[in-house]
């Protein structure tokens, strides 16, 4: 897959157009390039490089994309962006995270692309520092920047992927959704369906069919589809800053305990008697095992004593008979 090589201040550069009243033309070719390569495919993986002189100048681009403003004014206002992203010259990421990431940590131009102290050549800085224009980009949302799935598409998904939970003779629910499945059983009074998921639909067909075969599949699953999160075109989980990542490993804890293997089918009962035999509590998969966040992509679920919705949906045994 290819990789999309920027510079941190272009992307800040696209949000300062979008709130000038730009949708399609950034006024700049580069810029342009950039936008439309994130707005077609926003699980692009982009890179962020910029020149420095340390041990991370093996990822130096070169000045050749440096706007005026002054060389040593390039260099900063780009590790200003990092510093405030948390992240190295040369990280990679998808593009979705990574815009996130810029609306979520970069509110101001000030301290980036001003320039306060005695006026010179190497410190010129950008002429639009002081327009707003790019606070007034935040203020349009993430969506200008990053497509997203439209309410109609949702609603329709919703529709079918239902019908199609209760139409199927094998149930296909990834490892840590079991548990998931237990919370939303436990944090419900009454329990019925949602709009973003389909974590009651499974639930309620094992009511009815506590025999019916679970399948652990890999990835995302029956659940799903609704999600905003999820991109029917991968089928690949996008929920913010690598929420699939953390998934992945949420499933091989569940995997790893449970004795199991991806492709495995169980009828539910014997599933969620072997789930709830190997966790009492959901810290080990959704807690980190310590509820540190190591890093951003790493966040928790829950606080460090782990979701108490799952205790009270395992103690009550997701309500299959005879469990
Ligand atoms: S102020 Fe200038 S450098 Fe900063 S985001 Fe806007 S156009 Fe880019
Ligand atoms: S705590 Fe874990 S199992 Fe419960 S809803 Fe969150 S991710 Fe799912
Ligand atoms: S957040 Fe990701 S894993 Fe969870 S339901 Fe949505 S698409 Fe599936």
């Amino acid at each position: 897959m290819s990789i999309l090589k920027i510079r941190p201040y272009q992307l800040m550069c696209i949000v300062c157009k979008l709130g000038e009243g730009a949708t399609a033309d950034m006024g700049n070719l580069r810029l342009n390039e950039i936008f439309h390569a994130i707005r077609g495919n926003p699980l692009l993986p982009v890179r962020l490089r910029c020149n420095v002189n340390s041990l991370f100048r093996f990822q130096n681009p070169g000045p050749a994309e440096d706007t005026p403003g002054g060389e040593l004014f390039n260099v900063k206002r780009d590790l200003e962006i990092l510093m405030r992203l948390g992240m190295m010259p040369g990280d990679t990421w998808p593009a979705t995270d990574l815009v996130r990431r810029l609306y979520e940590h970069v509110n101001t131009t000030h301290g980036i692309c001003d320039c306060d102290g005695p006026s010179s050549p190497e410190w010129a800085g950008c002429p639009r520092a002081e327009s707003g224009f790019y606070e007034k980009g935040l203020a349009l949302g993430f969506d200008t920047f990053i497509r997203r799935r439209t309410f109609d598409e949702m609603e329709r998904t919703k529709r079918d992927s239902a019908r199609t939970v209760y139409e199927a003779s094998t149930l296909r629910i990834r490892p840590h959704h079991l548990m998931c499945m237990t919370c939303f059983y436990g944090r419900m009074g009454t329990l019925a369906p949602i709009a973003p998921d389909n974590l009651y639909e499974p639930i309620d067909v094992i009511h009815q069919n506590p025999q019916i075969p679970i399948t652990l599949v890999n990835g995302c699953c029956m659940v799903c589809p609704p999600c905003p999160e999820y991109d029917p075109a991968t089928n690949l989980c996008a929920g913010f800053c690598s929420m699939g990542l953390r998934d992945e490993r949420k499933d091989l804890v569940v995997l790893q305990r449970m004795g199991m293997k991806y492709g495995d089918t169980l009828p539910a009962r014997e599933m969620f008697r072997r789930l709830f035999a190997a966790f009492e509590t959901t810290v080990l998969v959704c807690s980190n095992g310590d509820g540190i966040v190591r890093g951003p992509g790493w966040t928790t679920c829950d606080g460090p004593e782990g979701n108490a919705a799952y205790v009270k949906g395992r103690a009550a045994k997701l309500g299959i008979s005879g469990l």
